[in-house]
């Protein structure tokens, strides 16, 4: 049975989430700018923060994506999708219902794969949100192959010895402690041979080179750290899992971590497109609103189906997440929404930006930096190509080659194979293609 409908107690609480997000977080987006949703140390922002915070708690929606044993409403994937759509719609709202990556993500494995001590220490306050956390994989020389990656931690007697650089390590400016992946075991493939460190960001040896911000970005506001580590010593109690699972662990939380992020831009894209709406109703050329030339029905008819089949693409990878329990069985459709994220984002604000003239270029409105977040979705969690060859690998691997020399729905081919199937019915009157 295919059914589309929410039930109404949930819709009752998506109801509540959506007001809840339109009248007290939205607004935010034009006061604050984006990366300083993670500023623990933003007094200003804190005081209006805080207090939104504790009442989605008295509602019951903090931390939805977690288990009920970790103090979240453990939802499930379809759920949290409709409920991301709408937190996706400002900047901010994902910090208020305690479910902004990567703190969601280093929640998940921490959980998965801490001890007591590393979950008391770390998880607890991530979870609570009094403190934000850092995940720390990306070097300068590259991110999309790893086997470039150089940092590397060397066991010496009881410690480990951290050396090397990361680059675009997120929000690490604004937390307590960062994740970092190194490589402890250079004789094997970094895939066997590289493990996952928890490293305070105040720990003797980190050094922040700078702190590099996005376009259009003042370089004080920059929120991506370039990272060096001068011989920081860690212990073994510092390591996450065991050594040499740092790719087991950052598979565990990049499969969520994609599938979210394309949740919030179904909101965020369908926000811009209301904008747009709006002002293709209320700008008048040529004697007539926008809204009533052709061309205008045609882009705003493309740009309502193309996030509406990308919104049905995301909603039915949550639906199958949730059913097969395995993130390895939803690659494909993980690895797609990833990729129609980066596509619909940059359509949409682009478009935005177009239909708004120069109003919609200039620094009065924000859809200049939703067109940057857009290309942003396609570089964060590796680039668009990278998760294409995902898609691609999947469906070559659903179809095998044909041995023959002509191919599967070549017609002569069929039909002489199908002529005696049918002897009878084509000895009758009818008309049939040339080659019968
Ligand atoms: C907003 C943002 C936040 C980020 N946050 C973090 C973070 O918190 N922690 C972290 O570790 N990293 C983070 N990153 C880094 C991100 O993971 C990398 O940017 C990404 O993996 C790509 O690596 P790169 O930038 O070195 O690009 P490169 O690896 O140099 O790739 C450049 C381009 O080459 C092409 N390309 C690369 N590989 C292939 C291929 N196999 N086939 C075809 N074409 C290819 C693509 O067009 C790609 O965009 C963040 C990035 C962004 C944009």
């Amino acid at each position: 049975m295919w059914n589309f409908e929410t039930e109404p107690v949930f819709r009752a609480s998506l109801d509540w989430i959506t007001r809840f997000v339109h009248e007290e977080i939205e607004p935010l987006d034009y006061l604050f700018p984006k990366d300083e949703t993670y500023n623990t140390r933003n007094e200003s922002l804190m005081s209006i923060l805080n207090p939104l915070k504790r009442q989605v708690r008295e509602a019951g929606f903090w931390a939805c994506h977690l288990p009920p044993a970790m103090g979240g409403g453990g939802w499930g994937q379809l759920k949290l999708a409709l409920m991301n759509e709408i937190l996706g719609r400002s900047f901010f709202a994902p910090t208020v219902f305690g479910t902004a990556a990567p703190d969601t993500g280093n929640a998940e494995i921490l959980a998965h794969f801490g001890t007591p001590a590393q979950k008391a220490r770390y998880l607890k306050p991530l979870l609570d949100g009094d403190i934000v956390s850092c995940f720390s994989m990306t070097e300068p020389q590259g991110g999309a192959d790893p086997r470039v990656f150089t940092c590397r931690a060397d066991r010496v007697g009881d410690e480990w010895i951290l050396r090397g650089e990361k680059w675009f390590s997120s929000n690490a400016r604004w937390a307590d402690f960062l994740i970092v992946m190194a490589i402890t075991d250079p004789e094997v493939s970094i895939y066997k041979g590289a493990s996952m460190f928890l490293v305070p960001v105040n720990t003797p040896g980190v050094e922040f080179v700078r702190n590099s911000g996005m376009a259009f970005e003042h370089a004080e506001h920059g929120a991506h750290a370039y990272l060096r580590f001068n011989d920081v010593k860690l212990g073994n109690a510092d390591l996450l899992g065991q050594a040499g699972d740092a790719f087991r662990i950052a598979q565990t939380r990049l499969g969520g971590g994609r599938v979210h992020h394309a949740m919030r831009t179904v909101g965020l894209a369908k926000r811009v497109f209301e904008a747009i709406c709006e002002r293709v109703q209320s700008r008048s050329t040529q004697g007539e609103t926008l809204s009533r030339k052709q061309l205008m029905q045609g882009a705003i008819a493309d740009l309502w189906m193309e996030i509406e089949q990308f919104r049905l693409l995301v909603l039915q990878t949550a639906w199958k997440i949730d059913r097969f329990n395995d993130y390895a069985q939803v690659r494909q459709d993980i690895a797609a929404v990833k990729v129609l994220s980066e596509r619909v984002m940059t359509r949409v604000a682009g478009q935005a930006i177009h239909l708004h003239g120069a109003l919609g270029i200039s620094n009065e409105m924000l859809f200049g930096e939703y067109l940057l977040w857009g290309y942003a979705l396609g570089l964060a969690d590796g680039p668009s190509e990278v998760h294409q060859m995902t898609v691609a690998k999947e469906a070559l691997r659903q179809v095998a080659p044909t041995e023959s020399l002509f191919p599967t729905a070549h017609v002569p081919s069929q039909v002489a194979a199908l002529r005696s199937r049918y002897a009878e019915a084509l000895k009758l009157p009818g008309h049939k293609r040339g080659w019968v």
